[in-house]
């Protein structure tokens, strides 16, 4: 269970870690396609502001040439002739501020502006360069400087050589910063961040857009490590990521050499600018991460939850099935199990402790050779059985087991489960019983018959004394004799009346299915001059038909209709309503009339044997057994009897059970 939450935990994990892994390439193919873009555009801008860059120093390269081709410096300074050239040349490059030459010890030989003629300029960067790379051919282009005139200007200077390719002068032409800032300008990137710069080749900023308060125009950036990473590349171009010069800020920056003039142009905007965009998609994407990792931790709590309840529901399940075991094998009963294909499964201790028998011995069919051979018949069938089981001593004990089917949930039926307890000793006890009432009932028959013989002798003898002595008996001796006789007569009743009651059971017709509807209808018949005699009635419903002995019940309809009418009111016709309801296993049957009732307190006395609530006279005598035969015939056929009465002269209500 432990290894299957682990299993989810790690499906989970995969699951936001698949997440994690796809916004993660989703942004960083973003970000990288973000940035490829952007290197391009930096790239065609610097590519731009290159060409534009490179046309302009050409023809400023032009310019300066053409003047060095017209120089003669056997000319005096500030020759008219040089000078007009110089003007007139000067005319068709607009971004040429002034033409001068300025020989190698810095003194200004010829100009466009004749002011400047004649002064020197000794310190010019552009001298000390060309006096430095002495074989330097081409043009240079200097920082940007305040000039003679007071304006800031650069500086592009071309190095003359004679015929002998010896340096003699310096052509040197002011340009208007804004010639370049103008180009920057127009080719601005257009993040915030963006900027451009253009660097001369002693890496002096020349101009810068955008432009800012604290200018930076004029400053050097050799030191500054994204320019020397392009440099290290040794190429014209390269792309380069770092903190900007100017601002410190993480920028990507397209660097540009200008052949042959040594310019560097520079065209950047932050990381953070260029990446911006990704922002949204960032955020979109992590929400989705949190989302699925939520939805996977959820769901594993989920399972987690459901797992842990069903190992709840399992551990109780099993907690109890504990129990119930300690209790099955506790109990003082026989239990056994089977299942559906009648193998036992499960017997319980007590039925180990009594026939030394293991549950592994007793599974499957081994329970049965502890069964007494003649009872195993029946065994493997829900119902109720009386069996003989071999116990540990080798005797014999009898059970009466109860055997009910075994269903699942579903009520699918798995088997049986019987219970058994030990009725060895009500067994022997019942037997004693059964043969002391047979030799009792025996007794009673035999002693009632016999003692019928010397009744008989009594009352003939009686006869023969009243034949005898004729009329010379006296009228006191005849009364003495007729008691006699009343009394013997009475005895004789008495004892055929014991008769009948012990001939229940014993000498009754067999049990049957039978129909009491016909026995109502005798025992009708039986009582048929009684019933006229006092205009009685008898109606009934629909009687069963049930397994009962035929005799007995006639003889039960019969007792209890002529006590319903021995006992009615006088002066009221003895109604009688037989009634039949159907009970849980069993049929209820009342009689009922609307005779002289019965007091509460005589309720049990009445069913006793011999037992009378009225003088021997009253209501056409009775020996007081017919009620006790009820009983006996009801009790031999597994049911009960009473009697309910609301009261004296609100009739009785007579109901026994038979089993259905
Ligand atoms: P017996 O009728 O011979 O006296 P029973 O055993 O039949 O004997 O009845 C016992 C007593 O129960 C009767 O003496 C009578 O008092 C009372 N008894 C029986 N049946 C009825 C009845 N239907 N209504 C009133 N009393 C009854």
């Amino acid at each position: 269970m432990l290894a299957t939450r682990g299993t989810d935990w790690i499906w989970a994990l995969i699951l936001m870690a698949l997440a994690v892994l796809m916004a993660t390439w989703d942004i960083v193919s973003m970000a990288g396609n973000r940035r490829a873009e952007a290197e391009e555009r930096l790239d065609a801008l610097a590519r731009v502001v290159e060409a534009r860059t490179n046309h302009t120093l050409q023809s400023i390269n032009a310019l300066l040439r053409d003047a060095d081709a017209e120089l003669d410096m056997s000319l005096p300074p500030g020759d008219q002739t040089y000078h007009r050239y110089l003007t007139t040349r000067a005319r068709f490059e607009p971004h040429a501020l002034t033409i001068t030459v300025v020989t190698l010890d810095g003194n200004i030989v010829h100009s466009t502006n004749p002011v400047l003629v004649g002064q020197n300029v000794g310190e010019r960067s552009y001298l000390r360069y060309f006096q430095t790379h002495p074989q330097a051919n081409d043009l240079f282009v200097a920082e940007p400087v305040i000039s003679l005139l007071q304006r800031t200007v650069i500086f592009a200077a071309l190095p003359s050589r004679d015929d002998s390719g010896k340096l003699r002068a310096i052509m040197v032409t002011a340009l208007a910063p804004s010639l370049f800032s103008d180009i920057v300008e127009a080719a601005l990137p257009s993040e915030p961040s963006g900027a451009i710069s253009v660097t001369n080749s002693d890496h002096t900023i020349l101009a810068r857009a955008p432009s800012t308060d604290n200018s930076p125009i004029g400053r050097s950036l050799a030191k500054v490590p994204l320019r020397l990473a392009h440099l290290a590349t040794g190429k014209a171009a390269s792309i380069q990521e770092g903190p900007g010069a100017i601002d410190g800020m993480t920028r990507i920056i397209a660097l540009r050499t200008v052949a042959p003039w040594g310019l560097i142009i520079g065209v950047s905007a932050t990381r953070d600018d260029i990446l911006r965009p990704i922002l949204p998609r960032l955020i979109g994407d992590t929400f989705i991460v949190i989302l699925i990792s939520a939805f996977a931790i959820a769901l594993v709590r989920m399972r987690d939850n459901r797992k842990r309840g069903r190992e709840i529901a399992q551990e109780q399940v099993a907690k109890a099935r504990d129990y119930y075991m300690q209790v099955l094998d506790e109990m003082p009963t026989l239990v056994r199990r089977m299942d559906d294909a009648g193998q036992c499964q499960y017997v319980n201790a007590t039925w180990s402790t009594m026939t030394g028998q293991s549950l592994a011995e007793a599974q499957g069919q081994g329970w049965l050779s502890v069964i007494h051979p003649e009872d195993r018949a029946n065994l493997g069938n829900v119902g109720e059985h009386d069996y003989r089981l071999v116990c540990i001593d080798g005797g014999d004990a009898w059970i009466h087991e109860v055997a009910r089917p075994l269903r699942d949930p579903d009520g699918t039926l798995m088997g049986l489960l019987a219970s058994g307890i030990d009725i060895t000793e009500a067994r022997h006890f019942q037997e004693k019983l059964q043969q002391s009432n047979a030799e009792l009932e025996q007794f009673a028959y035999v002693a009632s018959h016999d003692m019928r013989e010397p009744l008989r002798m009594i009352n003939s003898y009686m006869g023969l004394i009243e034949r005898r002595m004729g009329t010379d008996l006296s009228t006191e001796i005849k009364e003495f004799i007729a008691f006699a006789r009343d009394g013997a007569e009475r005895m004789d009743r008495l004892i055929q009346d014991l008769l009948q009651y012990s001939r229940i059971g014993r000498l009754s017709a067999p049990k049957a299915m039978i129909d009491l509807n016909v026995c109502l209808a005798k025992a009708q018949n039986m009582l048929g001059l009684a019933m006229t005699e006092q205009s009685a009635t008898v109606s009934a419903c629909e009687l069963p038909t049930l397994f009962a002995s035929s005799d007995d019940m006639v003889r039960l309809f019969q007792n209890l209709i002529a006590n319903a009418i021995k006992y009615h009111q006088p002066g009221l016709p003895p109604r009688v309503v037989i009634d039949a309801r159907r009970q849980t296993g069993a049929w209820c049957i009342s009689v009922s009339d609307n005779g002289i009732g019965i007091s509460r307190d005589f309720f049990d006395r009445i069913f006793r044997i011999f037992q009378r609530l009225h003088g021997r006279d009253e209501h056409g005598g009775g020996s007081g057994i017919g009620l006790s035969i009820c009983k006996k015939i009801v009790e031999s056929h597994g049911g009960h009897i009473w009697v309910d009465s609301p009261g004296p002269n609100q009739g009785s209500v007579f109901c026994f059970t038979l089993p259905a």
